[in-house]
């Protein structure tokens, strides 16, 4: 039998996350620097590794991610950016090229006026300098933990956990638990699943050449792929793979052994990187957008991969998270400077009216990329590819794709600028 929640006894916290990912822990910190006074718990449903450099964490695991202008800028501001960049390489320019067609467009840094068009990092080293950080605050955690019951209560939430049995009432709760968040359904909130049919097999490549901070992405008939830039590896030149498959053909390239799969990568990709000579450990992940059917409640707020999870073509899920990060914090903090109930609904209403635009406008833009390119009729293969050329000849068009894959096409999220 579970104990009810005892109001008088329970320990309380101004804000619960539950979901120690990259968006949970990037929210912790961000609300550590500016609300220091804070009571702020984090509960995580799998144990870390040593230093958080364990490789099959959910969150923290063997993907790398292209961190956006706009992540730049919000990690400087958390004073994070210094430690994350020493394990980055730069994206000077994006190649973007259509497999068997002749539309071929590229974007430099130069032209779009910045000092790099993303940062490339993998996530193992993403949840070593977060959790490291982490350690200095004064956020508590919990992990292994999860809710076992929620309670909706006069004024915040009731938890009761279902490691310790031990019950707690929050302000404010967070779910950030991952796409289909079992959290959120414990609320009523759903999660609206729609599969692309598609598996994105992910690996770090060894390069015979160096890769001067170019980042490819390929539209083949069977999906799209992606080589980013990382930094070297014991002196040799390194970029992670995202190739994304139909499931039978996803199957057998996870079964392929290292030299069939180096061929079929080469095959399909071209020498534009030279030859591919190592491939790291492969991993396969399912395809969808997933959106909750709500992202606010009174005391509840959904965020990250719970509240809408992309394909990873265009490299916006976490970006965008990441601008929704930054400005619930914003919103929060400015409620409580006010003396308004920061956990009301009117505030974390303003929060998700200040995002709507952003987060229309990149799920849009990351889930129209992929379906364009997988049609190969010839009337739209045609529009793909003059749309493609159109782009190498129109510096204003290119610019303004640029500015989208940094997270600076919606000036309202305040990140970018
Ligand atoms: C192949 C691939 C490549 C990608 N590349 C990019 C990229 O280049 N750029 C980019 O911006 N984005 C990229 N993304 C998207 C990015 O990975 C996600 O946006 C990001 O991981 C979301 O983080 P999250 O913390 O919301 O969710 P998750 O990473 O899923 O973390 C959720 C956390 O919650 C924990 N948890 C689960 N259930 C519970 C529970 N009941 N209680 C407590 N804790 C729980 C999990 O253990 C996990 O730690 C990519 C995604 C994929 C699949």
């Amino acid at each position: 039998m579970m104990k009810e929640i005892n109001t008088e006894r329970a320990e309380n916290y101004d804000l619960v996350i539950v979901g120690g990912g990259m968006v949970g822990i990037s929210l912790a910190l961000l609300l550590a620097q500016q609300q220091p006074e804070w009571k702020v718990l984090l509960l995580e449903a799998q144990a870390y590794g040593k230093s958080g450099k364990q490789q099959h964490h959910p969150s923290f695991d063997s993907r790398s991610t292209a961190l956006s202008w706009s992540s730049r800028k919000i990690f400087q501001a958390a004073g994070l950016w210094s430690e994350l960049e020493s394990h980055t390489s730069a994206i000077n320019n994006i190649h973007v090229s259509d497999r068997g067609h002749i539309g071929l467009t590229r974007i430099s840094a130069e032209e779009a006026g910045v000092e790099a068009l993303g940062y490339v990092i993998e996530n193992r080293w993403i949840g070593a300098v977060l959790l490291g950080r982490l350690a200095t605050t004064s956020v508590e955690m919990m992990a292994p933990e999860r809710v076992a019951k929620i309670t909706p209560l006069k004024s915040g939430v009731g938890l009761t956990l279902e490691n310790s049995g031990e019950t707690i009432q929050t302000s404010l709760l967070v779910i950030a638990d991952g796409a289909n968040s079992q959290t959120a359904q414990q609320l009523g909130i759903h999660s609206d699943q729609q599969p692309y049919g598609q598996q994105g097999i992910i690996a770090n490549i060894g390069l015979q050449d160096a890769h001067d901070g170019v980042a490819y992405e390929r539209f083949t008939d069977q999906g799209p792929m992606a080589m980013l830039p990382l930094p070297d590896f014991d002196g040799s030149p390194r970029c992670a793979l995202v190739w994304t498959q139909p499931p039978e053909r996803a199957a057998e390239l996870m079964a392929a052994s290292d030299e069939e799969f180096l061929n079929a990568l080469q095959e399909s990709f071209g020498y534009r990187m030279g030859t591919v000579q190592k491939v790291g450990e492969r991993v396969a992940y399912p395809l969808a957008l997933t959106t909750a059917s709500e992202q606010v409640r009174r005391n509840v707020v959904v965020l990250g991969n719970a509240a809408h999870s992309l394909h990873p073509v265009a490299g916006q899920g976490f970006n965008l998270s990441l601008r929704d990060v930054a400005t619930l914090a914003d919103v929060l903090g400015k409620a409580k400077l006010s003396g308004a109930d920061f956990s009301s609904l009117e505030t974390l209403e303003d929060y998700q009216q200040q995002q709507l635009a952003d987060q229309q406008n990149t799920l849009m833009f990351s889930d129209n990329l992929p379906k364009l390119f997988a049609q190969s009729s010839s009337v739209v293969a045609l529009g793909r590819n003059s749309g493609l050329v159109m782009m190498d000849l129109l510096p204003s068009l290119r610019s303004r794709f640029a500015k989208f894959g940094m997270g600076m096409a919606n000036k309202e999220a305040g990140h970018g600028s």
